[in-house]
C-alpha cells in the first residue's frame, strides 16, 4: 500500500475538544508512516458490519473483545450492526518478552457471559503470529457455544501461516510493528484514530 509522509496523510488529529494540527510537540513526531488512515478504517468498518448484520440475521450474538487492543474495533463495529448484540471481555497475554509471540497465553481477565449455546464472535485488533488467536478459538469452542467466529481487523502475512480460519478480515498489511487505533507501543499510541509505523528514534530512546 501507498504511505505517504504523516503530514500530508493526516494533517489533523482528534483531541477531547476537537481536532488540532500535528506539530512538532505532538505525538504526529513519532510517527513514520499512515498505513491505514481514519477515513479507510471507517469505510471497511462499514463494510464488514454490513456483512455481520448479514450472517447473523435472525441470530443472537455475543461480540468477545480481547483487551486491551480491540477496545477501537469493538465499539466501531459494535455501534455500526443493526442487531441487538452483547459485548463481553477477556483479557490474555501472550506476549512473554519483546514483540514475539510465545503461544503461551494466560487468561488475565476471563468472559463473564456464559457461552453455552450461543454465536460468539471473537473481535481481535491484529493477527500476527496467529497463536493467541489458535488458543483462544480452542478455549472459547470448549465452553459449549453454538458457533465461534473471527473478526480481525488486520492481519499480518504470518498469520497465513497458522489453520486459523478468520470470518472477517479488515485489512491485510505488511509485515511490520503498527500502533494506533487501539494498537500501543509500551501503552503508548492506542488512541490515534489511524494505523501507523513508529519512526526508529521512538525505539532506540
Ligand atoms: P499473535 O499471537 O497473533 O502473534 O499476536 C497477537 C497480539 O500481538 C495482538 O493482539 C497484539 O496485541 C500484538 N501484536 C501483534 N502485532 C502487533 C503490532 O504490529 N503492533 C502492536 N502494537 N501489537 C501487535
Amino acid at each position: 500500500p501507498e504511505r505517504p509522509p504523516l503530514a500530508r496523510a493526516n494533517p489533523i488529529r482528534r483531541t477531547s475538544t476537537g481536532v488540532k494540527p500535528v506539530d512538532s510537540s505532538d505525538v504526529g513526531n513519532d510517527l513514520e508512516n499512515i498505513l491505514l488512515t481514519e477515513e479507510q478504517l471507517r469505510g471497511r468498518l462499514d463494510e464488514l458490519a454490513e456483512q455481520i448484520d448479514r450472517d447473523y440475521a435472525g441470530k443472537d450474538l455475543l461480540l468477545v473483545g480481547v483487551l486491551k487492543g480491540a477496545v477501537m474495533v469493538m465499539a466501531d463495529l459494535a455501534r455500526r450492526l443493526h442487531h441487538d448484540v452483547e459485548m463481553d471481555w477477556m483479557a490474555v497475554s501472550s506476549y512473554g518478552s519483546g514483540t514475539k509471540s510465545s503461544g503461551v497465553v494466560r487468561i488475565l481477565k476471563d468472559l463473564d457471559a456464559d457461552l453455552t449455546g450461543r454465536h460468539v464472535l471473537i473481535v481481535e485488533d491484529i493477527i500476527d503470529s496467529g497463536l493467541t488467536l489458535s488458543w483462544l478459538l480452542s478455549n472459547l469452542r470448549s465452553r459449549g457455544p453454538a458457533s465461534v467466529e473471527v473478526a480481525a481487523m488486520l492481519r499480518k502475512p504470518d498469520a497465513a501461516k497458522t489453520e486459523v480460519d478468520v470470518r472477517y478480515i479488515g485489512f491485510d498489511i505488511p509485515n511490520e510493528f503498527v500502533v494506533g487505533y487501539g494498537l500501543d507501543y509500551a501503552e503508548k499510541y492506542r488512541n490515534l484514530p489511524f494505523v501507523g509505523t513508529l519512526a526508529p528514534h521512538v525505539y532506540s530512546s
